[in-house]
């Protein structure tokens, strides 16, 4: 390969499809709304990168959300309308920077609500908030329903710049709790005690995240819930089918593709020689001796991408064995196609791998649109 034809592209690269993209948000979006619910698009999961928050504007979600103010900072700054919402509960040192960036946060304490109050009214603004409840997750929400409905009733009664729009709860995050019928009535029926006290209707009662999409499929989703917040299965389509054993053949798992250089191909022992300690990370590992293979070195590693494990070879034939810092361990012992040093190996990527990909420095970002 001539180095003119390697410049195309720089590597570690990703290669974006913002057509699939659009087309999964928007596939997301239309399979909610059928069923009366509105679809939060969540941008972390691809570190925020710009140009995919506008194709969520372009698909039209009603919130474009991320755990971090700086994405939803940039969203606004390129000028996107889509509201915004910040899906981590608040530090209270990010209050100011809150009002500013977001339209609507997530919050599950009194001194939290208690500062959004005075930032918003310095900021002339008022604040939506959803209180979370924890159903068991053992992550963010309120834990007692007296605990959540004080909270509620101090923000209807006394924040005057913050405005009560509902609550929502997390699943399947922390404790790897299922999203259940059970688990949405209990929500419903919290909703409905806060509705009583404060004598209106709460505008969403929000259902969870990409966990909770299993009950939209399988048209088991209460119908009150009317809010979900999805990041994962608009954004890779993996976790359903690969966790849950829901396959999702009108989205593309394939937005983001990974591309690594091969700058090493050898036979060697698959079984390391010598006294065995720790590895890079001071890990201890169970070797397999599979006698001599052909092996091939990509570089990329896990400072770019975290768990190599969590990569899938686009190639048949080609498999990860391991990985250091800035190494790939491949064994192409049985791959289809003679690799070459130089050839470029492609990987599809999940939410484990994305997250460390986008956010990486190291690996160039590529934009395709058809
Ligand atoms: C990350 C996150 C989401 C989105 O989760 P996905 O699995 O990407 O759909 C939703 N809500 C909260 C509170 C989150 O932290």
């Amino acid at each position: 390969m001539s180095l003119s034809q390697k410049k195309e592209y720089e590597y570690p690269c990703l290669e974006i499809d913002l057509t699939k993209l659009r087309e999964n948000v928007a596939a997301m979006k239309a399979l909610c709304e059928k069923q009366g619910i509105e679809m939060a698009g969540v941008i972390k999961g691809f570190s925020g990168i710009l140009r995919c928050a506008r194709e969520y504007e372009k698909a039209g979600v009603s919130y474009i959300a991320s755990s971090r103010l700086e994405q939803l900072a940039a969203v606004k700054k390129d000028g996107i309308k889509t509201p915004t919402m910040c899906i981590r509960i608040s530090m209270l040192s990010e209050v100011q920077d809150l009002v500013r960036v977001a339209d609507c946060s997530l919050q599950s304490e009194i001194a939290a609500l208690s500062a959004v109050e005075q930032a918003a009214q310095e900021a002339e603004k008022i604040h939506d908030v959803i209180l979370m409840v924890d159903l068991g997750d053992l992550r963010e929400g309120f834990w007692t329903l007296e605990q959540l409905t004080e909270a509620a009733l101090l923000v209807e009664n006394d924040l005057p710049h913050v405005h009560l729009l509902g609550i929502a709860t997390n699943l399947g995050c922390y404790g790897s709790i299922e999203a259940t019928p059970e688990k949405m009535s209990e929500l419903i029926e919290k909703a409905e005690v806060i509705e009583k006290k404060i004598g209106r209707k709460l505008k969403y009662i929000g259902g969870g995240a990409t966990t909770s999409l299993p009950l939209v499929i399988n048209r088991k989703m209460p119908p009150r819930i009317n809010l979900l917040r999805i990041g994962e299965a608009a954004i890779y389509a993996r976790d359903l089918p690969d966790f849950f054993h829901l396959p999702l053949p009108f989205l593309h798992e394939d937005v983001f593709v990974l591309k690594a250089e091969i700058i090493e191909k050898k036979v060697k022992a698959s079984h390391p020689i010598g006294n065995i300690t720790v590895d890079a990370f001071g890990r201890r590992h169970e070797y397999e001796d599979r006698g001599m293979r052909m092996r091939a070195l990509a570089a990329i590693g896990k400072v770019d991408y975290g768990d190599p494990f969590d990569l899938i070879p686009r190639e048949a034939g080609v498999e990860i064995i391991g990985a250091s810092s800035d190494h790939t361990i491949l064994d192409i012992e049985n791959a289809e196609r003679d690799i070459q040093i130089g050839d470029i190996i492609e990987f599809g990527v999940r939410y484990g791998t994305g997250v460390y990909l986008t956010n990486s420095p190291n690996v160039k970002q590529y934009f395709i649109e058809k």
